[in-house]
């Protein structure tokens, strides 16, 4: 295949993140990259630079809204300054049970999606407004959806199946799993050394854990949602299913309509629990490090769950890999929080996993375990957007 570019997006709540790469044959280099940032707001920022790093814009628009911010992409990347994109892959977190495979971006994908916004309801209704928007301001350009349940794909059903009655498990309830994009750009850095037994935590505002048994995941710590799993930034992550029910009754008290009720209870969940709702204070890790300086118990208290959250997991995963070669940390506390990584892993000496604190005193990319650890521990920072790349290019030559 001849050199094409291709153009990735990445949309979150309040912003738009994209790259392009010059994609072909084995080669991929990236043009350069930017964002729109502060969506809703009368100063917005939209930079972008290129792969040195020089600035080649750098605005302070308002961006009052979604649409607003994507046209100045598009109107950007349209303008015969930089080079017009031959694809565009989106970072898509959930396809619903008919959508497991990344595909061709089609309108009816798009109502498949949509249909299934209760798996993701952060993220899936911003994607599916990016995909309507791309379709119609890059006309004729083919869209791929690239999942982030896609890695997942080989879990065993004793893990995807959750204990409830068949008739839910057939409306596509069961475990998907998230991340799988930054899951599989692991795993594709460790070729060809790929170790055999592999534990990845993915730990950013959202987080998670997988168990990777030669390069196929076994077992991922997100479920239905993004909302299931270790406790992350502002969710919950599992958690006894009768709390939910409690909960759910004290909402139903002032809130009899029950679609109302559902979706208060949702924002309790995902939006004002796990490090915020813990510590009462921030969903950020950054805040919390300050507060513990300055003796904030809650704060302490948020971050000791996460932690041994973590180290639970990861004592459950080796039972399921039946050992473990290597631990990966990876995600914005993962790769910069050296603090956490100690932490977790202090719970973990029975596993025979020691951390060098010197080692460990870095960001960035390092192997962080002690000579005399019996499991190599590393920091990899993920690359999504290149996965995003592969993946279209494949599918761009099938
Ligand atoms: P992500 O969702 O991967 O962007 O990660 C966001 C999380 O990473 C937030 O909780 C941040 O506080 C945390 N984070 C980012 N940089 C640092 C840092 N230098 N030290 C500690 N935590 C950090």
């Amino acid at each position: 295949m001849s050199s094409l570019p291709v153009l990735v997006l990445n949309s979150g709540s309040s912003s738009i993140k994209f790259s392009v790469y010059e994609a072909g044959g084995g080669q991929r280099c990236r043009l350069f990259e930017g964002a729109v940032d502060g969506i809703g707001t009368d100063l917005g920022k939209f930079w972008i630079r290129d792969a040195s790093g020089k600035k080649l814009v750098d605005e302070t628009p308002p961006l009052p809204s979604r649409s607003v911010a994507f046209k100045l992409v598009a109107d950007a990347l349209n303008s015969g300054e930089f080079p017009a994109p031959a694809a565009i892959g989106h970072r898509t977190v959930c396809g619903g049970p008919g959508i497991q495979e990344n595909q061709r971006i089609t309108p009816g994908i798009i109502d498949e999606i949509e249909s299934y916004t209760d798996l993701a309801p952060l993220h899936t209704p911003i994607a599916v407004y990016i995909m309507r928007e791309a379709l119609r301001l890059f006309p004729g350009i083919p869209n791929f959806a690239v999942l982030d349940t896609y890695f997942h794909r080989t879990i065993p059903e004793v893990a995807t199946r959750m204990p409830i009655p068949t008739e839910y498990v057939e409306m596509g309830v069961r475990r998907y799993g998230y991340h799988g994009i930054s899951y599989e750009s692991i795993v594709y850095q460790l070729e060809p050394e790929l170790p055999e037994k592999l534990i990845v935590a993915h730990l950013g505002n959202g987080a998670s854990i997988s168990a990777i048994r030669k390069g196929r995941c076994i077992d991922t710590s997100m479920g239905l949602t993004p909302t299931g799993g270790i406790i992350s930034g502002s969710r919950t992550g599992d958690i006894d299913p009768g709390v939910l029910l409690f909960i759910l009754k004290q909402i139903a008290r002032s809130t009899p309509d029950a679609t109302e009720a559902a979706e208060k209870l949702e924002t309790v969940v995902s939006k004002r629990s796990g490090l915020a709702g813990v510590s009462e204070l921030s969903n950020d890790m950054r805040d919390l490090r300050e507060a513990i300086k300055d003796g904030n118990a809650k704060a302490r208290l948020a971050v000791d769950k996460f932690c041994w959250t973590i180290a639970r997991w990861i004592g459950s995963y080796v039972a399921e890999l039946n050992g473990l070669d290597m631990l990966v940390f990876t995600g914005g506390i993962g790769e910069n929080d050296t603090a956490s990584r100690s932490e977790i892993c202090a719970g973990l000496g029975a596993l025979g996993i020691v951390l060098d604190p010197e080692r460990n005193n870095v960001r960035g990319a390092a192997t962080i375990s002690a000579e005399s650890s019996a499991v190599t521990v590393r920091v990899i920072p993920p690359l999504e957007d290149l996965m995003i790349v592969n993946h279209v290019v494949r599918l761009m030559s099938a």
